[in-house]
């Protein structure tokens, strides 16, 4: 493997920051957290009043579980104690994101490819103009 040796000293010392932000995450958890308010069955409850006082807030924590929503609420304490696992997932997604936009960077530069803008609909794939981008180098590869 020579990735390493075709990306410019620049682009590798991004890699390793970003590597080594990752290598600092800690507990990860999916999902998000939202703050819910409820109305609860009591008849005469201060939730029924005009204007109604809300119980809560309540600290709802959902996420997907093949593809259906699944949720358990949270007391404050567990907030205190999991809140950031939940910025750890978000974090290690920025990072992701980053990893693959510095990756994608390299790799436009060493194929010499136009870059490519985030998809706004499909009329894109069909207007390809030059599909050999670049052929010479592509004959150097192996
Ligand atoms: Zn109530």
């Amino acid at each position: 493997m020579n990735e390493e040796l075709r990306a410019l000293p620049e682009e590798d010392a991004e890699r390793r920051r970003i590597v080594k932000a990752l290598s600092e995450i800690g507990f990860c958890l999916p999902g998000s957290i939202g703050d819910e308010r409820t109305r609860c069955g009591k008849p005469n409850c201060r939730c029924k009043s005009d204007p109604p006082v809300l119980h809560g807030p309540y600290h709802h924590w959902t996420r997907k579980i093949d593809g259906k929503t699944v949720g358990r609420y949270l007391s404050d304490y567990q907030l205190d104690c999991y809140g950031s696992w939940f910025e750890q997932a978000k974090r290690i997604r920025i990072l992701l994101a980053e990893l693959e936009t510095l990756s994608l960077r390299i790799v436009e530069r060493i194929e010499g490819w136009d870059p490519q803008s985030p998809p706004t609909g499909h009329h894109l794939r069909n207007t390809d103009e030059h599909p050999p981008a670049n052929p010479s180098r592509q004959r150097n590869k192996r």
